[in-house]
């Protein structure tokens, strides 16, 4: 039956690949819900699920006053901070819950509705005073209020993309990081929003949790109602919107044929990813948070190349201590005896926020307060977590990670952080690993420009590929209306890599890529052939990388090398590369991005 919407096809940039077709879930429609004044009623068997709803936003509320008040303690005289105190009396008014939780217990309201008519009567019984005082003291209800009906929708609107019970394609404007990582993967099975990038921290857990996912989709939302049918093409970067029989039974068959290649590859998961002259690369994987070891185990990785700890912090409402992390890594350093893991000590900034850590708002994120910047600053954070990585350093073969090192004085700052640590934890008698390898990640132009010197201090390199063509070209890794000028075969960017690899060739020091190039099969031959030993990427992507190192020769991977230098023009690398893999692995070369 021919379909009556009429078929319409929407380009955007390919963010993780695959094929997915399923109808549509638009989230982040709330905002229609904020407006809205309906009384919702619920079914009996939500009590619960609403009441802890309302909890969990008086707690959201109170972090939020407490996080304000401690940010303006300075700027504030005794009578404004007081008004942060009336502030959070209000949300701990005893009389206030009993009666919204009454509502949703015996009237079937949902916490919203609930809420809303009891601070409603408040408000209404407090402007109406003959006492002056009291009735300004409406505003405050008023203002507290809307801080806790925001809670309420955010949580309401995150539990719905949480739970369903059908395969969706979830739709948003904007997904942060934290929103990614708190998809329901066993229904969501593909995503597009309208902002983003490739290497925007929401397009890395894509990749890591397997959801074709295409991003800067501008102006899609409001082509589309929940239900619609699409089909998300992760490799070249489309959303088709109401598709017709033809178009579905074409990718029916491409993702029949993305599945046999799949099942293809993975037999050689066993196979040592070694060049046809033999030389060895390492193969590793990147992980975000804990739950990720099982898909490392299937995917045969050697190790985890970059365990990104800022997901360990993202969505919790206390920041786990030095005890919890200990028993984090040390769980991780015995779940994978023998294999090195790389963990990276906490990288928030930039587009990774946590309401937890609470981050300042900053003009420019990107160049501000992140990642060793905050953890120097806010040095409690990344003491706690250097101890823990010390202590679990026993347990297994830890290694610490540190990220967006710009100079020889940090780096040193923070080798004399771990040798103060050590002798902490010596006093307090505890065992650590005192002979750790400690990294540094190259993603800052200065770090590469620097390299030799850096690397007579460091044990290892890792290059932070997103990062380092973010800041050597200028581009907002994030940032979709300039993602066309992100654009990682620039020469600039390959005289990096390459000044990197040269300081740890000649310092002898091992040197690995863990930003996403490392999963790109198209960059495979230039990262090898620029001399990298150990590329790390999400799971996923290790098939692909490892037929392609499988058929490539290291003769032939620096001599293209040599000639992308010498011609120095992105454009005469892209078609070199492209045509390289066309030739040792055409499979691979048209399911990916169709070159
Ligand atoms: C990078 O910058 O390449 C990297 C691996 O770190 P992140 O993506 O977490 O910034
Ligand atoms: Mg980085």
């Amino acid at each position: 039956m021919v379909s009556e919407k009429k078929e319409i096809l929407f380009h955007g940039i390919p963010a993780s690949p695959g094929i997915a077709i399923a109808p549509v879930y638009l989230s982040g429609s709330q905002e229609k819900h904020i407006v809205s004044n309906e009384s919702v009623l619920i079914l009996p068997e939500n009590i619960e699920t609403e009441i802890e709803l309302f909890r969990q936003s008086l707690e959201q509320t109170r972090n939020e006053i407490k996080d304000l008040q401690s940010t303006l303690r300075d700027s504030l005289d005794e009578r404004e901070a007081a008004i942060f105190d009336a502030h959070l009396l209000i949300v701990d008014d005893r009389m206030l819950s009993t009666e919204v939780i009454s509502l949703i217990q015996k009237k079937l309201l949902s916490a919203r509705t609930a809420f809303k008519q009891t601070i409603e009567r408040y408000i209404s019984a407090m402007s109406s005073m003959p006492d002056q005082y009291l009735r300004e003291r409406a505003a405050d209800i008023q203002d507290v209020a809307n801080r806790i009906l925001a809670h309420l929708d955010g949580l309401a609107d995150k539990k719905k993309v949480a739970s369903f019970s059908e395969p969706v394609i979830v739709i948003a404007r904007d997904l942060t990081p934290s929103d990614t990582a708190t998809l329901d993967r066993s229904h969501v099975i593909g995503f597009a929003i309208e902002t983003g990038s490739p290497t925007s921290h929401t397009a890395i857990l894509a990749r890591s949790m397997k959801i074709p996912a295409v991003v800067g989709m501008r102006r899609i939302f409001e082509r589309l109602t929940d239900g619609d049918k699409v089909i998300i093409d992760g490799y070249l970067g489309m959303v088709i919107i109401h598709p017709n029989p033809e178009t579905i039974e074409f990718y029916t068959e491409k993702l029949c044929r993305q599945e046999r290649l799949l099942s293809e590859l993975e037999k050689e998961n066993r196979m040592l990813a070694e060049t046809t002259d033999g030389y060895v690369i390492q193969l590793m994987a990147n992980v975000e948070g804990i739950d990720g070891i099982e898909e490392i185990r299937k995917s045969c990785a050697e190790g985890i190349g970059l365990f990104r700890t800022e997901y360990l912090f993202m969505n919790k409402p206390v920041l786990p201590d030095e005890e919890t992390q200990f028993q984090v890594y040390k769980t991780l350093a015995e779940s994978m005896p023998g294999q090195p893991i790389i963990i990276r000590t906490l990288d928030v900034g930039g587009d990774k926020f946590d309401a937890a850590i609470s981050l300042p708002k900053e003009p420019n994120p990107f160049l501000g307060m992140r990642a060793i910047r905050l953890g120097l600053s806010r040095p409690e954070l990344l003491k706690n977590q250097l101890r823990a990585l010390l202590r679990a350093g026993v347990y297994g073969d830890i290694k610490i990670l540190f990220p967006m090192v710009s100079s020889v004085e940090e780096l040193d700052g923070l080798l004399n952080l771990l040798e103060q640590l050590k002798d902490e934890l010596r006093e307090r008698d505890l065992s650590f690993n005192d002979d750790m390898d400690i990294g540094i990640m190259i993603e800052i132009p200065s770090a590469a420009l620097i390299a030799d010197q850096l690397a007579k201090k460091a044990d290892f390199f890792s290059i932070g590929s997103n990062d380092l063509v973010q800041y050597t070209l200028a581009v907002d890794r994030s940032n979709e209306k300039v993602a066309k000028l992100y654009n990682p075969m620039h020469p600039a960017v390959i005289e990096l890599i390459a000044a990197a690899a040269g300081a740890a060739r000649e310092n002898q020091i091992w040197i690995s890529c863990c930003g996403e190039l490392a999963g790109d099969p198209l960059f495979t031959p230039l990262l090898v052939g620029l001399g990298v030993q150990e590329l790390s990427m999400s799971p996923g992507a290790l098939p692909p990388v490892r037929r392609i190192i499988r058929r490539l020769s290291m003769r032939e991977a620096e001599s293209l090398v040599k000639d992308v230098r010498r011609e120095a023009n992105s454009a005469y690398t892209a078609s070199r590369c492209k045509e390289l893999i066309a030739r040792i692995a055409p499979s691979i070369a048209k399911m990916n991005k169709g070159f």
